[in-house]
């Protein structure tokens, strides 16, 4: 009696809580990021078949993990076009010049209690696609770049279906971000961003942080308390976010949050990249084989928990200054 007590007493010094069961599988995350980041996918660049192939894959998980397309659409795939920079609805394609058709992938899990408020999980499911070749390999495969995000989207419907919101919770994988964030920019406006409680898109979090494993970085972390509030739904846990460590990188503006964030959406990026040394990003190096697949199942489980007190409807994020634009 007396020694149990006294290794109990070890473990509470130590830190150490009683472990919760993992509920992203590591199996999981390699599976879906080895799927996505696949040579036969071609790079998934905007425009090429090999991005055609991550879509139909995206939208079967999407449909597995049993999710509802938005309101108004048939499925999944929200069509839209392009003409040169322009970003257009598809009904406009007869009235301008050159237009292309591109689609995102989006789903959701309707709240129970607040229908009509919306939490945004997002990654962009597009890369930079077939580059010059470095010893016989030139499909760049963006295996970090963003299939680890996209990942996170995925297992995250997952877990949501397991865990069933009070608020209305959207899945999106967007196109086109490597060519001018067209997605992102295409879905930000079919959505009442008054209706926007927070947006967590998903930037690379396939290797460990600056700060070591276990952590990320949220990038506008002071634009709203956002991080706090996801930082207090991780009390016990060793896990924690950082304000982002590369401002001059100018990171906020940089991702498919700045639409929404723009609007004043508390719309944040969550990363782990080390963007000032990352020697395998945009290169046909940045490979499954550079991933750490645990650390990954980490971090998609820190940012479910930590969404927790938003998804449920108990916490609200301030709103990002629509005027601070940098
Ligand atoms: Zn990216």
């Amino acid at each position: 009696m007396k020694l149990s007590a006294l290794c109990l007493l070890g473990v509470l010094a130590a830190g150490i809580a009683p472990a919760q069961a993992q509920q992203i599988s590591e199996p999981e995350v390699t599976r879906i990021i080895s799927t996505l980041a696949a040579d036969s996918m071609q790079g998934r660049m905007t425009y090429t078949p090999g991005i055609e192939k991550a879509s139909v894959f995206i939208a079967e998980e999407f449909r597995k993990a049993g999710l509802e397309p938005l309101p108004g659409e048939k499925d999944f795939l929200q069509r839209f076009i392009t003409s040169g920079r322009k970003v257009l609805p598809l009904d406009s394609a007869s009235a301008v010049a050159e237009p292309k058709h591109l689609h995102n992938l989006a789903g959701m899990i309707k709240g129970s209690s607040k229908p009509d408020e919306y939490v945004i999980f997002s990654a962009h499911y597009d890369h930079i696609g077939i580059q010059k070749a470095e010893e016989g390999d030139s499909i760049a495969n963006g295996a970090d770049d963003d299939a680890s995000g996209v990942t996170a989207v995925i297992l995250l419907a997952n877990y949501f279906r397991e865990h069933a919101p009070e608020r209305s919770v959207i899945f999106a994988a967007f196109t086109a971000e490597e060519i001018g964030g067209f997605g992102s920019r295409y879905f930000s406006r079919q959505l009442d961003p008054a209706k926007i409680v927070a947006m967590f898109n998903i930037e690379m979090i396939g290797k460990e942080s600056k700060f070591g494993r276990n952590s990320a970085f949220i990038t506008g972390f002071e634009r709203s308390d956002f991080g706090k509030i996801l930082q207090a739904n991780l009390e016990g846990s060793s896990f924690r976010f950082y304000p982002d460590p590369y401002p001059e990188q100018r990171l906020f503006y940089r991702s498919d949050n700045a639409t929404l964030a723009r609007l004043g959406v508390p719309a944040h990026t969550i990363s782990t990249t080390q963007i000032d040394k990352d020697t395998l990003y945009h290169s046909v190096n940045d490979e499954v084989e550079s991933l750490d697949m645990k650390n990954i199942a980490d971090i998609i489980e820190a940012i479910a928990v930590s969404s927790g007190s938003i998804v449920g409807g108990k916490d609200a994020p301030t709103r990002i200054a629509p005027e601070n634009k940098d």
